[in-house]
């Protein structure tokens, strides 16, 4: 069964390369495509042109960090026999649609997105950032709607990006399908629409706090835990989470960083509760807290370590399998672009993009 023709409902997501994945990628975004693999036709990209937006001066660094997130994804299981892992860059499509889709967004929504605003601060851009920086909100419509996915498995702070795609998409359809603005979102397809209207589907923990305990875990923040950190990275960022706390016959606050955690990573809830009674009451240190949230983390990452080993090294490997998807991909992005040019009465004849 190719990609194209697969009768599974399809999604597509994925990760800027602007350094490793980490702990709030897994709990935000990678655990359900593992899950959504065994069940949905899965894409999933590296939006490397994206990471042009605040490193346009390091080509180098986010040609290295493509293949890193690529070796991340297998090592998690993502598996490119199942899905189709691919990068930005080599997909034509995405870029002709962008443009198309930035006449249906006015300027003012652009700059309302609050993730844009929230990126802006976060990441001090101040009032440097580029035309690109904010070309890349629509960008990301395009990257989703190139593959018309039902549904976008991400973490809370993309909800908003989801959202103009989802204004994008109906206003396409009815611009130039013929969709009533009164068809339900549902019914798009049924009423001619080009484009479903995609959902996001926000992960176990949408928002995972990074080691600061107050930002987002981020990659561009530097408060991340990797998945490919090993056991003795993981064990020294934890002991070095600032709790407040000063003695261990303190109460604790049960809902700290730590706790929120041991929440998101410890097996054993149980034992979680148990730990959090004594730590309000204050009947255990952070030091054992610690030791325990550590030993929960390295549990999770050690099979993702040991499968990362098999392409340490490799770049020849990664290079194939994103080849192979690439091509994949393009099959789909192609059909996607053809079929909206017609809608769009830019379409001249049928061409073929003379991949190989
Ligand atoms: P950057 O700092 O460069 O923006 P990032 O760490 O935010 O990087 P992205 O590549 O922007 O990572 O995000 C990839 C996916 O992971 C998105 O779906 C995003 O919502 C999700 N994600 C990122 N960080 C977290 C987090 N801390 N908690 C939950 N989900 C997250
Ligand atoms: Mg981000």
């Amino acid at each position: 069964m190719t990609a194209s023709d697969s009768t599974r409902p399809r999604i597509l997501t994925g990760d800027t390369p602007t350094g490793r994945l980490h702990l709030g990628h897994y709990v935000g975004s990678l655990e359900r495509r593992l899950a959504m693999q065994e069940t949905h036709d899965c894409y999933f990209i590296v939006a490397n042109v994206h990471a042009l937006t605040t490193r346009s001066d390091k080509p180098d660094e986010i040609r290295a960090d493509t293949l890193e997130v690529m070796r991340d994804w297998l090592a998690v299981g993502l598996d490119p026999d199942r899905s189709t892992l691919f990068v930005q860059s080599e997909i034509p499509a995405i870029a002709e649609l962008t443009f198309f889709f930035s006449m249906l967004l006015g300027f003012g929504r652009v700059m309302r997105n609050p993730t844009i605003k929230d990126e802006i601060i976060v990441k001090n851009l101040g009032d440097t950032y580029s035309f690109g920086f904010l070309l890349y909100a629509v960008g990301q419509t395009a990257d989703i709607l190139t593959f018309r996915p039902e549904a976008v498995p991400v973490g809370e702070d993309q909800v908003a990006h989801i959202e103009m795609t989802r204004e994008v998409a109906r206003r396409f359809n009815q611009l130039y399908c013929g969709v009533s603005d009164q068809t339900p979102d549902d019914d798009h397809l049924r009423a001619g629409g080009l484009f479903p209207i995609p959902r996001a589907e926000v992960g176990r923990v949408g928002r995972l706090v990074g080691i600061d305990g107050v930002n987002k875990m981020s990659k561009s923040l530097g408060n991340a835990i990797y998945l490919s950190d090993t056991a003795k990275e993981v064990q020294k960022k934890v002991n070095r989470i600032f709790t407040g706390r000063q003695n261990p016959t303190d109460p604790g606050d049960p809902n700290n960083v730590l706790f929120q955690y041991l929440d998101a990573f410890h097996a054993d809830k149980a034992m979680v509760a148990d730990l959090r009674e004594r730590y309000a009451g204050g009947r255990v240190g952070d030091g054992e807290v610690k030791k325990e949230l550590g030993s929960a983390i390295n549990a999770l990452l050690d099979p993702i370590r040991q499968r990362r080993a098999r392409y340490e090294g490799d770049d020849q490997a990664i290079l194939e399998i994103i080849r192979a998807g690439c091509a994949k991909a393009n099959t789909a992005a192609e059909q996607t672009l053809a079929a909206a040019r017609k809608a769009m009465r830019m379409h001249f004849g049928e061409r073929s993009l003379g991949y190989r």
